[in-house]
């Protein structure tokens, strides 16, 4: 079994999907589960019809917007208007479930509304496939990936899902499934996180002991930096799982960093590689082990420092740290970088409102806290100095971390006005 991923960018629009198609049709030795995305930014799309419902704004512009986008993309594929049938049903079935959610959870109407993306894409694509002689199943996620009840972030149940995956998929041919969705025992829809779809490949790929796995992306393959932020970029033809883990973890946008694990677990190669060039080598994650490696750099943007200090100056000691550290852990407010003092503990953090709000309304009984906003995260693996004394230009350095082959550094822009000599 083989299992592939397209991301949203790869089925954005017809011509993308018919190319999806020649890859999914030129790939023919064996079988196959092909894991896809919501097209475009229909999952943001989504985010914000559930935002302006929950604020009792007019969705209705929003949602004609939405299917609209999605009728086109079906005429494009047929040459013709075609009336699709499921089209209508799933919107429907994400009408009421904006009703029918308006008042519980946000987290947990979120994945009810946000996971038709993914079951509208792939209803579109599996059937377009058939269509066009690629016969195929569709099969729903959210029966096969089972997770606990932690809407947003679902926690995979791996025994359960194993099973399930096993039973339904293991003697299947071609199969079309949804990513970034999961269901629980209850039978409500879970998303895993953003960008989760690759997650649910590796899941997949885990489950049924997949020859290899393959992320079809709108890059070459992974690259030693964000071309759009950085000059002389280039690809990496090889990776070992623990530099891939590493990278992805420090926020290189490239694979979600909860991949790594399943198919490094089973000694699964990875292939990054480009819908656009189907033909070109792309970059191999697997067990091999490179000595070298040219410098890479994440930058992750929207960061906040947190600040927490003991008020009765009282050293920040390990039951303080245990303290803080569940805390954190309860509002999931994901440590990036952290330090502590005598009296102080300090935490890079991504800069999530309502989470860190949540944290400081726990806390500030018993610790002042202070917060830096609007700052950048750059970790540099395999670092030169030249390069850093270059990624500190224009920057003022709030928090400074150097390990063997990474460094860190949490800054923000120097501003406008600078002291004079
Ligand atoms: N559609 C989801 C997102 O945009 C999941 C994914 O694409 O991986 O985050």
């Amino acid at each position: 079994m083989v299992v592939y991923k397209f991301g949203g960018a790869s089925v954005a629009d017809a011509q993308n999907i018919k190319n999806v198609a020649a890859i999914i049709k030129a790939y023919s030795s064996g079988p196959l589960v092909v894991v896809i995305s919501a097209m475009g930014k229909t999952t943001n799309a989504l985010e914000e019809i559930l935002r302006a419902t929950r604020n009792n704004e007019n969705k209705s512009e929003l949602v004609t917007q939405l299917r609209t986008c999605h009728e086109e993309i079906l005429t494009n594929l047929y040459g013709s208007s075609k009336q699709n049938q499921q089209l209508s049903r799933l919107l429907d079935q994400l009408e009421e479930n904006l009703v029918k959610f308006q008042d519980m959870p946000y987290d947990m109407a979120y994945d009810q509304v946000v996971s038709f993306g993914e079951l509208i894409s792939t209803t579109i694509i599996s059937e377009y496939l058939n269509e066009i002689g690629i016969t195929n199943e569709l099969i729903d996620a959210r029966e096969i990936i089972r997770t606990d009840d932690t809407y947003r972030e679902g926690i995979i149940d791996w025994k359960t899902t194993e099973k399930h995956v096993k039973k339904t998929l293991a003697d299947k041919n071609l199969v079309i499934t949804q990513g970034f969705i999961g269901g629980t025992n209850d039978g409500l829809t879970t998303t895993l996180g953003r960008e989760g779809s690759d997650f649910t490949a590796a899941i997949l790929s885990f489950c049924l002991d997949a020859e290899y796995m393959a992320i079809w992306k709108d890059v070459p393959g992974i690259l030693t930096a964000d071309p759009r932020l950085f000059e002389n970029v280039a690809k990496i033809d090889r990776l070992s799982y623990k530099e891939a883990i590493e990278m992805t973890y420090y926020g290189a946008k490239v694979i979600h960093p909860k991949t790594i694990k399943p198919i490094q677990n089973k000694n699964i190669p990875l292939w990054v590689k480009s819908f656009k060039h189907p033909e070109a080598e792309g970059t191999l994650i697997s067990g091999e082990i490179e000595l070298t490696y040219p410098p890479m750099i994440v930058v992750e943007p929207n960061q906040a420092l947190i600040h927490i200090s003991t008020k009765d100056f009282s050293f920040v000691g390990e039951e303080h740290l245990s303290k803080l550290f569940k805390k954190f852990n309860d509002h999931r407010v994901r440590i990036n970088m952290m330090r502590n003092t005598a009296i102080s503990f300090s935490v890079c953090t991504n800069d999530i409102k309502e989470r860190i709000e949540h944290l400081i309304q726990d806390v500030q009984h018993e610790f002042n806290i202070v917060i830096d906003h609007g700052l950048e995260l750059i970790t540099l693996r395999h670092y030169t100095e030249d390069l850093i004394t270059s990624l500190r230009k224009g920057k003022i350095v709030l928090f400074e971390e150097r390990l063997r082959q990474t460094i860190q550094i949490v800054v923000k822009d120097v501003p406008d006005m600078i002291r004079k000599k």
